[in-house]
């Protein structure tokens, strides 16, 4: 199974999509994660992606596309993957199209999910993620909360706030999604694996989303 998840920074892609890996068994390719990751580690990816993150901007198509390209060729891809930020541009969109078809690969699923810009606002600024680069689970001061403040259920690290989720960077965030990305829901909506489903509850959406894959 391959779907693509779209929608606004704070619409709830990594949450569905992590949803959906535990439902189908699938893998999760989340483009911010695997940037995040290099960042820490510090490797050239990271350096040369640091910047563009910090402000709020997007990182070069190249160099998203070389790191698809290797993470899908991986052992664990084998039985289908949900992306989660990544298409993010449409020359990013025509070179997965060129990818899948070289593999051999069709799209089952193009899900965009929407939610009003007031939420995504507040979602963002209330969202705090752990700062286990091999977690990262996500969590919301107000709807989500940690067990214990300031600290992962999951694995005991600290939650951090993220740089780029500060007021500043959400702006500008926000005005390279409807620049840059939002495109991409025009490019995608006649596609027959396209479809639109609100999400404001994530178990609602989630419910959705299943439902409509079982069809
Ligand atoms: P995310 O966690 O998906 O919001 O991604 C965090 C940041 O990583 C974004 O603001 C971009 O700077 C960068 N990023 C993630 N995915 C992409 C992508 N597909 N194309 C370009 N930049 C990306």
């Amino acid at each position: 199974m391959l779907i693509i998840l779209l929608g606004a920074p704070g619409a709830g892609k990594g949450t569905i999509a992590r949803m959906l890996v535990e439902k189908f068994g699938i893998v999760q390719i989340s483009t911010g994660d695997m940037l995040r990751q290099a960042v820490n580690e510090g490797t050239p990816v990271g350096k040369k992606a640091l910047e563009f993150m910090n402000s709020g901007k997007l990182v070069p198509d190249d160099v998203i596309m070389a790191l698809i390209e290797e993470r899908i060729a991986q052992p664990d891809c084998a039985q289908g993957f949900i992306f989660d930020g990544f298409p993010r541009t449409i020359p990013q969109a025509h070179a997965l199209e060129s990818l899948l078809t070289k593999k051999n690969m069709t799209v089952n699923a193009i899900i965009n999910l929407e939610v009003p810009e007031e939420v995504v606002l507040k979602r963002l600024t209330s969202r705090r993620t752990c700062s286990n680069p091999h977690c990262q689970a996500i969590y919301n001061i107000y709807t989500m909360p940690p067990k214990k403040e300031g600290i992962c259920d999951k694995c005991g690290s600290s939650l951090i706030q993220r740089d780029d989720e500060t007021e500043e960077a959400i702006k500008v965030r926000l005005e390279t999604y409807y620049e840059k990305t939002q495109p991409l829901i025009d490019y995608y909506c006649k596609h027959k694996a396209y479809f639109a489903v609100s999400s404001l509850d994530a178990h609602e959406t989630f419910n959705a989303i299943v439902k409509r894959l079982q069809k």
